[in-house]
């Protein structure tokens, strides 16, 4: 008999009877594939962290399991990467989820919401627990299987030509501000606008908008904020942890084998921790290289803060009562917030703090 008809005779199980499974493995040589990743090539952290994953992949497959990475707008714009692997122009994507809470508000939940989960404990809501399982529950709306890709931490406040020193400063205020939380500042009276990395510069250069918030000193350094404005607020209230994620395909997951799945599950593993030990090696001396620069390091005062946690409350609230997507996610994730907001008032927080006391 000829082997391909004796496999589609036999099917699967005929096969691994026959003690043919290695074969049924290498049946799946060679794969390509493409992955549009909503950023600049000129950020290693961002950009580089689906670099990181698709070598990964490559080594462990021996160089069968080929992705290729393209920047933003390089195959389709940034920000449009949800729609592209939803309709399967590209197998994936890496991308910071909250870009498509117009879309729908839940991709915010995925990626960071105001006053949410920093990094660590974001993972261990997705890790440990319900946040990968109620995501993908929700991505499966869009053919998306989802991996988390990296984690910045939380976030510098952004730059602004000038000092933010009440709410009312914010009136008015044309702020590029990345997905979600531009709805609270809109809420304050500020004009959200939520462009993608590369186009960041010219906006604030150009002055059609007045502050922008990328991520912090090791990025903005990069891509030259301090250069067109000189203070730089703290903290991103709006990203204490923000996750990027591997959008997958539903069906070009589902197409492969079981361990080509579990190399993209490692690969992803290790690009996300990658990302954040990026980071936190890295923005230290851009900081000082900003300082050296004239930036001007300034703290949201504590009433801009109390305002801008009003404000989210206020919207989560009134999204629980109009979106069931929403509601559902966001249960979950307020309860293990709260919990983890308890745990981590101890040693954590106690921790830092003292560490924080200490001169340098
Ligand atoms: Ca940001």
């Amino acid at each position: 008999m000829e082997r391909r008809s004796f496999m589609r005779s036999a099917g699967l199980a005929g096969v691994l009877a026959a003690g043919a499974a290695p074969a049924v493995v290498r049946a799946q040589a060679n794969i390509r594939w493409r992955l549009a990743s909503s950023f600049p090539k000129s950020l290693d952290t961002l950009f580089g962290g689906a670099e990181v994953f698709a070598r990964r992949v490559g080594d462990m497959s021996g160089g069968r399991f080929q992705i290729s990475v393209h920047a933003g707008g390089e195959l389709m714009p940034a920000l449009g990467v949800v729609d592209g692997v939803q309709s399967a122009t590209v197998e994936m994507a890496h991308t910071a989820p909250y870009y498509f809470f117009g879309k729908d508000e839940t991709f915010a939940i995925g990626c960071a919401i105001p006053f949410g989960l920093n990094s660590r404990q974001m993972t261990a809501w997705m890790l440990e627990g319900n946040g990968l399982k109620l995501m993908r529950e929700f991505y499966a709306q869009y053919n998306i299987i989802n991996l988390p890709g990296g984690n910045t931490g939380a976030q510098m406040g952004g730059w602004y030509r000038k000092e933010v020193k009440s709410v009312a400063d914010l009136k008015g205020l044309k702020m590029r501000i990345g997905g979600f939380a531009g709805r609270v500042i809109e809420r304050l009276g500020g004009v959200p606008q939520n462009l993608p990395g590369g186009e960041i510069y010219q906006a604030l250069e150009k002055g059609t908008i007045d502050a922008a918030e990328w991520v912090g000193p090791y990025d903005d350094l990069k891509l030259g904020f301090h250069k067109v404005a000189p203070i730089y607020h703290y903290p991103g209230w709006w990203e204490g942890g923000p996750q990027l994620d591997f959008f997958i395909n539903a069906k070009a997951w589902s197409g492969l084998t079981s361990d080509y799945k579990s190399m993209l599950e490692a690969a992803a593993a290790h690009a996300h921790v990658d990302m954040q030990a990026k980071y936190d090696a890295r923005n230290p001396a851009a900081l000082k290289q900003l300082v050296a620069q004239k930036t001007q390091l300034v703290p949201f005062p504590k009433p801009v803060l109390d305002a801008a946690h009003k404000a989210s409350m206020e919207i989560y609230a009134e999204l629980n009562g109009r979106n069931p997507n929403w509601k559902k996610v966001y249960a979950d994730y307020a309860r293990f917030l709260r919990d983890q907001n308890l745990w981590f008032r101890f040693t954590e927080a106690r921790f830092d703090g003292y560490m924080q006391s200490l001169s340098l």
